[in-house]
């Protein structure tokens, strides 16, 4: 069975979707994750600068960048843990328009099918309704008002001891909406076929009770 979760940035896609695969027994796969990871390679190795990303040698260098998660479900680069430096604000700055690259997306949907072969998986991410797996057997499309989002995530970032302010959360998440949503290559965009749950006003129970019952409906 096929989980696709879409959604804006900073909806609680993966809480959800780590929460889902948890219950039922499923792989979870964070598609964001892979994302951040080769945005982060590409800042280490001098592939972005001052938000601008030299193409070319990304391009040269893309089949070769390892992607992968640990057991734990932490992100890897080259077998090392990144999984606190991919969340950075720094990282999230740039990602989306890294993101926004064809051959990036190619080489890391062919990944995320091949990751996905041998079990039951929950993905979460942008394009997996719509792109990844368009023949899913459950596509949830999450949102929730921006502010809250933005709250969410700021509040994240302080405990982690970031230092930054809700502004600068709220316009980098509103920044990357935007990219998501408007870029050429497989756009940010509900399925027709996805169910839209807009988690502004429920808990972390609601909204996991609420997607409990799709995915128990869908096996039966
Ligand atoms: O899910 P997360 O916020 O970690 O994703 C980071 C960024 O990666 C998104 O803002 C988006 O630009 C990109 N992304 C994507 N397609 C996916 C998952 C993430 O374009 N399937």
């Amino acid at each position: 069975m096929k989980i696709a979760i879409d959604g804006h940035s900073s909806c609680g896609k993966s809480t959800l979707a780590k929460q889902l695969a948890k219950h039922f027994g499923f792989t979870y796969i964070d598609t964001g994750a892979m994302y951040r990871t080769v945005t982060l390679y590409s800042m280490r190795n001098g592939l972005i600068k001052n938000g601008s990303i030299d193409e070319t040698a990304l391009q040269s260098k893309i089949s070769g960048i390892k992607v992968g998660f640990k057991k734990d479900g932490h992100a890897t680069l080259d077998g090392e843990d990144i999984e606190r430096e991919i969340r950075s604000l720094d990282v999230s700055k740039n990602v989306s328009k890294v993101a926004a690259l064809k051959f990036v997306r190619k080489e890391m949907v062919t990944l995320q099918r091949k990751m996905s072969q041998d079990s039951s998986v929950v993905m979460d991410g942008r394009d997996i309704g719509t792109v990844v797996f368009p023949d899913a057997e459950l596509k949830i499309f999450v949102t929730a008002r921006d502010e809250v989002r933005a709250q969410r995530r700021y509040d994240e970032l302080k405990a982690k001891g970031e230092q930054t302010t809700f502004q600068t959360v709220l316009e980098n998440l509103r920044q990357r909406d935007f990219l998501d949503t408007t870029r050429d290559v497989d756009p940010l965009i509900k399925a027709d076929d996805a169910i839209l749950l807009d988690n502004s006003d429920m808990t972390l129970e609601q909204q996991f009770d609420v997607a409990r019952k799709l995915v128990t409906d869908r096996m039966e």
